[in-house]
C-alpha cells in the first residue's frame, strides 16, 4: 500500500517535472510520516524513501531510535528555540527557521556537537496573521543575520500558502516564493549555495509547486492516509 502510493507520486512528480521542461531528479520528496508510527517509515523506508518530514520534536526523538540510521529526517513544524538542542541531535535539516533567535540556539546546539545542518528559512508567503514564519520583507535581514552563524547553511525557503479548497489558487503563492528566492540569490545572501532549495507542495497542490519551481515536497496523506 506505502510502496504502491509511493511510486504513485513518484511517477506524478515525473510527470509534474516533464511538464515544467524539468529533470525529476532535481526534485526531492519527503515523505510526511507525522502522528504515524516508526513501523510505517520502515514500510516506506524498505520502499526506498530516504526522506520524512515531522512536526513535533517529541516524535522525531521518538522514532529517531526505532528506524535505520540513513533515515533523513526534515523538521517542518514550528520550532521553539528551547527545542533546538534534541532538534540538533535528531534532525538532519529544520525546514522551518524562522527567527534570528532559533537560528541561534541551533547553532549553539550544533557547535555543542561538532555539527553542521542545513536548514531552510520558513516565509509566511500570504501574510497570514497566525501563521508561523518570516515576512517576505523581512526575509533578506533574516538571511544577513543566519548567513553570519558558522554551524548552519541556509539552502533555501520553505512556505505553506493559505489553505484553499482549489489547489490553482496556490500557484501565486509558489511563484511569488520562487521570486523571492531568485532576489535573494541576486542579492548574494545564499553565498554557498548554486541553486536555492524550494520547499513547497503537498499532497493537493505537489504537482503544481513543481511547475512552479519547487525542489523539495512534502507529501503525507498520498503516502500514509489520512491522520
Ligand atoms: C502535514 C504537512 C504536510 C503534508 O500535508 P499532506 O496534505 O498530508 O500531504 C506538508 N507540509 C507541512 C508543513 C505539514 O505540516
Amino acid at each position: 500500500m506505502i510502496a504502491e502510493n509511493i511510486k504513485k507520486i513518484r511517477e506524478k512528480i515525473a510527470e509534474a517535472a516533464d511538464k515544467a521542461n524539468r529533470l525529476p531528479d532535481t526534485i526531492k520528496l519527503v515523505a510526511v510520516s507525522k502522528r504515524f508510527p516508526a513501523e510505517k517509515i520502515n514500510e516506506a523506508f524498505a520502499a526506498g524513501q530516504i526522506i520524512f518530514g515531522e512536526n513535533y520534536i517529541q516524535e522525531v526523538q521518538e522514532k529517531r531510535p526505532q528506524v535505520p540510521s540513513r533515515v533523513v529526517f526534515h523538521f517542518i513544524g514550528h520550532l521553539q528555540s528551547n527545542k533546538a538542542k534534541i532538534a540538533a541531535a535528531t534532525c538532519d535539516m529544520i525546514e522551518t527557521v524562522d527567527g534570528l533567535k532559533l537560528g541561534k540556539a541551533l547553532n549553539n546546539h550544533l557547535q555543542a556537537l561538532n555539527r553542521t545542518m542545513d536548514v531552510l528559512v520558513q516565509v509566511n508567503i500570504g501574510d497570514e496573521a497566525q501563521k508561523s514564519g518570516v515576512k517576505s520583507s523581512e526575509t533578506a535581514e533574516l538571511l544577513r543575520n543566519l548567513n553570519e552563524l558558522p554551524r548552519i547553511r541556509v539552502c533555501g525557503l520553505m512556505t505553506m500558502p493559505p489553505l484553499v479548497e482549489n489547489p490553482e489558487l496556490s500557484r501565486p503563492h509558489f511563484s511569488a516564493l520562487r521570486s523571492l528566492s531568485e532576489k535573494l540569490m541576486q542579492e548574494g545572501l545564499f553565498p554557498s549555495i548554486e541553486k536555492p532549495e524550494l520547499s513547497m507542495g503537498m499532497s493537493s497542490d505537489f504537482h503544481i509547486a513543481i511547475e512552479e519551481g519547487a525542489t523539495i515536497v512534502r507529501v503525507g496523506t498520498a503516502i500514509f492516509g489520512h491522520r
